[in-house]
């Protein structure tokens, strides 16, 4: 018979703001067999009757993770009465405060005296504090406005004189019901979704029910406290996040082994946190900070667990941070659910993998070792030699991750083979092509490719997403704008100028070239070539008027190929090479526009592809003519392809300084020339 106290026991013992526990764990916590209807994600519903279990320890499901086997719990309240069996005491710096996926911000009475973005809109200390605390989230975030029901931060909006706690208690329902058909509108289902929100109680009250309905799990961190307690509130640490910008690797010690680890202090359960990667950032359900010597070096640690898709499925997935470096990953293997291990590939002091039969480097001495292959069997798992630790074992961990890094400076001590500056060859190249490294780009192109047409992600905001699909003209306008700035915000663009100029429509664009300027540089500027960019954007407004009748669409509906297509781009002021070639293989590639003879395309001559190529030995010299060169002999069929790998391969671990090798999906066939890229300059 299943005692279910014993989950309520592990949550309330947990530190963690939220976790996921494998149904394997559960069936262990109580004891027996979870019905067949735990397969289906009612059973783990917050009303099911099963759910005391959880919610007695301040817990509620997601309801995510049934087909994978895994539940996650997120903590909505912290207790306050004595939990059921003694746990772990809470330890200094253990927040345990569960984050939401989107945050709600609630409107105030004070707003500015004419139209403004709505984020700009009210005017008071404590809506000031809440919108800085969405925006440095990074998450998505809108506003309950008692008027407007769910806003977009930069809709623009005129100021009235609505306050939602004045209303009628028949207002007040049906405005709860319109802000959950809203949110649902705007993110899909919101089944499992976990929402923060900062509003006051009758905001909080009159959405709770709607959203809850619809599966919705809800966070209010500022319930019960007083304002003053809420504006400290907000002034205080708040969330945890990581940066990983300007982060240089630990200093290396010469021969450093690690069997003489000392932990100096930790392991110290620090709960959920957010690391920010370059291109992104993960949510960890638990972490551990500790601080240890090794080889008379005294080193900051922090160990996360978290999930992650990959090798086909969403799995446990653990980094270990030295120094604010990303030392080493351990993923779950196959078996995760009754072993609690993760593994790790084991790679040799140039990034290369270490194959089964091949030398160890004497710092992995000690650590069990297994086979990747065989401990994940999916596409692309490693053929190398892994090691294998519990979850939970975070000193092991973090030895491991030292001997990682020792094995790797081993290497940056050596002097580079390479000269700085390589020789330009004086005539055409014919040497082979390094084969495994572009076959290598071309399985990372097609892994990254969106599943179908029209599934593209160019920008997180989904409604600038819409625009860039449904509208040719919005798409011609965001390649214009994709230079010099995050391709996000460039993307996203076209979105903020319709909404500022309250249309998109080429003659009226051509007609008010003052009001396009203006509606760039408005703050937040839309682009950092304030005075260039707006006579790019009128130009392409005349071309299209001029050319194609006013409708971009027909720069592209008669079927061109992709050579005339990339010359029809081309010729619009602000779309150079780079940008033509990488609309090419766009509209082809995401947005379903049939080009042509695609063996015509051509890859961008952008930095981020050029230093991928270089340090990759794909190109010998950096010059335009030769990367497109290069490119077309790597793939015939269609050069463009190697674009979009080569590019995020770039942005995301093959940086202008350190390069991430270790973590690069190129790592085992890249030969890593790294100084190669050194004269690299762009944009
Ligand atoms: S990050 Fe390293 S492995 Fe990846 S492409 Fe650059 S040099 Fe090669």
């Amino acid at each position: 018979m299943a005692d279910w106290s014993g989950l309520t026991r592990r949550l309330e013992s947990s530190g963690a703001g939220r976790l996921e526990l494998p149904f394997a764990e559960i069936e262990r916590l109580i004891g027996g067999r979870l019905p067949p209807s735990s397969q289906y994600p009612a059973f783990w519903s917050n009303s099911s009757s099963y759910a005391k279990a959880w919610k007695r320890a301040g817990y509620e499901s997601t309801r995510r993770g049934v087909p994978t086997g895994y539940m996650g719990f997120v903590r909505t309240r912290t207790l306050t009465a004595a939990p059921t069996a003694p746990g772990p005491a809470p330890v200094a710096g253990q927040s345990g405060r569960a984050t939401g996926e989107v945050i709600l911000v609630g409107c105030v009475k004070t707003k500015a005296p004419g139209a403004s973005p709505a984020r700009d809109l009210y005017l008071s200390p404590l809506f000031e504090r809440r919108r800085r605390y969405a925006e440095s989230s990074g998450r998505p975030w809108y506003i309950l406005s008692a008027e407007h029901g769910l806003l977009d931060p930069g809709s623009i909006i005129e100021p009235y004189d609505v306050y939602l706690a004045d209303q009628t208690a028949g207002y007040r329902q049906a405005w709860g019901e319109w802000v959950a058909a809203k949110l649902t509108r705007v993110r899909g289902s919101i089944d499992g979704l976990v929402i923060e929100v900062h509003a006051g109680a009758a905001y909080v009250d009159a959405i709770e029910e709607p959203l809850r309905r619809r599966g919705a799990v809800l966070l209010t961190p500022l319930a019960g406290l007083r304002r003053g307690e809420q504006l400290a509130w907000y002034d205080g640490p708040g969330e945890e996040t990581w940066s990983r910008e300007q982060v240089v690797p630990p200093v290396p010690g010469d021969e450093q082994q690690f069997q003489d680890l000392v932990i100096l202090d930790g392991p110290h359960e620090i709960g959920s946190f957010t690391f920010r990667w370059p291109t992104g950032t993960e949510d960890f359900d638990r972490g551990w900070d500790l601080t240890v010597e090794a080889a008379g070096r005294r080193h900051r640690v922090r160990h996360g667990l978290g999930a992650r898709q990959v090798y086909g499925t969403r799995r446990r997935h653990s980094v270990t941070f030295v120094d604010d470096w990303a030392a080493a990953e351990g993923v779950a293997p196959d078996d995760y659910e009754t072993s609690g291990c993760l593994i790790s590939p084991l790679k040799d002091h140039a990034g290369r993998l270490i194959r089964p039969g091949e030398q160890v480097p004497a710092p992995y001495d000690g650590f069990p070792l297994v086979s990747h292959a065989e401990q994940i069997v999916a596409p692309y798992s490693r053929d190398a030699l892994a090691v294998r630790l519990h979850w939970d074992d975070i000193t092991s961990w973090v030895g491991y991750a030292l001997a990682r890094l020792s094995v790797r400076r081993a290497d940056a001590a050596r002097p580079s083979q390479v000269p700085a500056t390589p020789p330009r060859p004086t005539g055409p190249r014919t040497s082979a092509l390094p084969p495994a490294v572009v076959r290598a780009l071309l399985d990372y192109g097609q892994a990254q490719a969106p599943a179908a047409v029209g599934q593209v992600t160019f920008t997180p905001h989904p409604e600038a997403n819409a625009l860039i699909m449904d509208n040719p003209f919005a798409f011609l306008l965001a390649v214009i704008f994709d230079q010099g700035i995050p391709a996000e915000r460039a993307w996203r663009a076209p979105y903020e100028l319709m909404r500022r100029l309250g249309h998109l429509d080429p003659a009226r664009m051509l007609a008010d070239p003052e009001g396009v300027r203006t509606a760039v540089a408005q703050p937040p500027v839309l682009h950092r070539y304030r005075e260039k960019l707006p006579g790019w954007l009128v130009a392409a407004a005349r071309i299209v008027l001029r050319d194609y009748a006013g409708d971009a669409a027909r720069i592209w509906n008669d079927h061109p190929t992709a050579r005339q297509l990339q010359q029809r781009l081309d010729r619009f002021p602000g779309i150079g090479q780079k940008k033509a070639a990488m609309a090419v293989e766009i509209l082809d590639r995401d947005l379903g526009v049939p080009v042509r003879e695609l063996d015509g395309s051509d890859i961008a001559y952008d930095v981020h592809v050029r230093r991928v190529f270089l340090r990759a030995g794909l190109a010998e010299y950096d010059g335009l003519d030769h990367m497109i060169d290069v490119a077309r002999r790597a793939h015939p069929e269609r050069p463009g392809a190697i674009d979009m790998p080569a590019w995020l391969i770039g942005r995301q671990w093959c940086h202008a300084g350190l390069p991430d090798c270790p973590a690069c999906v190129l790592s085992d066939v890249c030969p890593k020339d790294i100084d190669r890229a050194n004269a690299v300059r762009g944009a």
